[in-house]
């Protein structure tokens, strides 16, 4: 498939979704959707741009006069007609015109500066959230997408290698931090999204960021990180000790691995989220450390570092082939240490397929 028709197909299963939701269209500003739909990677500003799709109508786009230009270079514009408002005019009264009365879903991240603007001018029209009205459409993930998303992971997995290779203990946690981020960035990563490093204690707090804290021999370092590459996501976790691991870690990393490896393994087509979050929790739960297990085992990830699926006991929707998601079982002993392993798999005809490779058992830097 052509990249313009690869937008187009985009478009109109968007729009078909918006017909079985029984809505009138699907308002979509700047950020992840707007890109997956057009390919325009817009900056989101208090001017507003601003796609609608609908289900009979041709795809039409508000956008700044100023950025008309740049609008019309996105690689799936094709198709989609431009529409321009100047500075000095109401956008909103613009928008409204082009939506008429109805019921729109509207993209989750829009500001709500717009949002509110858009209802004081367009009293008959109702927005809901598309997150809610829709069913997640970036979800499923094409050949071009899972190659991008394999990159990802493959550039991450190096980043790791070379982290271990290097000395850890009297380091402090952002001297790390940095150093991941730049070794992202060298394995071929646009932008660097997050850097967690959790030394000791700070590991028993899945998204502790990293601090001036100094990492000390005889504790345990979660390293978590991700960023993009040509547009998509990684995002992965490895738990390393500084020489002689803590009391009672072995036993805690060894059965987070194999609640890593229960989840892995429950992945197939047609299986419930909910049975690949159970998987690992099963394990944790039955090694005693249930309690200590405080986060749904992944999410999605693609345009977006967390998106749907979220594999969480509460959903019940089926994976799908192609889909791709973190799998992240953790064990937090507060004042301690944390462990966390975690993997971007992909749903495959038969089961899945791991697009992080770094080794899975307990390594040891210095
Ligand atoms: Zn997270
Ligand atoms: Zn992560
Ligand atoms: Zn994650």
């Amino acid at each position: 498939m052509t990249a313009g028709g690869r937008f187009d197909e985009r478009r109109r299963r968007a729009g078909r979704a918006v017909a079985e939701a029984g809505l009138d269209g699907y308002l979509v500003t700047p950020g992840p959707d707007l890109r997956y739909l057009t390919g325009y990677d817009a900056l989101p500003l208090e001017r507003l741009t601003m796609l609608r799709v609908a289900p009979d109508l041709d795809p039409v786009m508000l956008v700044p006069r100023l950025e008309r230009a740049a609008a019309e270079a996105a690689e799936g514009i094709a198709g989609v007609q431009i529409a321009t408002w100047s500075d000095g005019d109401d956008p909103y009264a613009a928008a409204a015109a082009l939506m008429g009365p109805g019921r729109y879903a509207l993209t989750d991240r829009t500001w709500a500066v717009h949002v509110l603007a858009f209802q004081e001018v367009a009293r008959d029209t109702r927005l809901v959230a598309a997150g809610r009205a829709l069913p997640p459409l970036r979800a499923v993930k094409d050949a071009d997408e899972l190659s991008a998303l394999e990159r990802a992971g493959a550039e991450a997995d190096a980043t790791f290698e070379a982290m271990a290779a290097r000395p850890f203990a009297g380091r402090t946690e952002r001297d790390i931090a940095a150093e991941l981020a730049e070794l992202l960035r060298a394995n071929g990563h646009d932008t660097v999204d997050f850097t967690i490093v959790g030394s000791g204690p700070n590991g028993a707090s899945p998204h502790h960021d990293a601090s001036e804290r100094r990492i000390r021999p005889g504790e345990a370092v979660v390293l978590d990180f991700g960023g993009f590459a040509a547009g998509y996501g990684s995002d992965v976790t490895r738990t390393v000790v500084v020489g002689e691991p803590p009391d009672g870690f072995e036993d805690v990393f060894e059965t987070v691995r194999r609640a890593q490896q229960a989840a892995f393994d429950a992945v197939r087509p047609g299986v419930p989220c909910r049975d690949v979050d159970r998987a690992a929790r099963d394990v944790i739960a039955e090694a005693g450390f249930g309690e200590r297990f405080i986060h749904r085992t992944g999410h999605g990830i693609g345009l977006e570092t967390h998106e749907p699926p979220y594999i969480v006991e509460t959903n019940e929707s089926p994976l799908e082939e192609g889909m791709v998601f973190s799998i992240e079982p953790g064990v937090y002993l507060e004042g301690r240490f944390g462990v966390r392993i975690e993997d971007i798999v992909a749903v495959t005809a038969d089961g899945a397929r791991r697009f992080n490779e770094a080794p899975r058992d307990l390594r040891v830097v210095d």
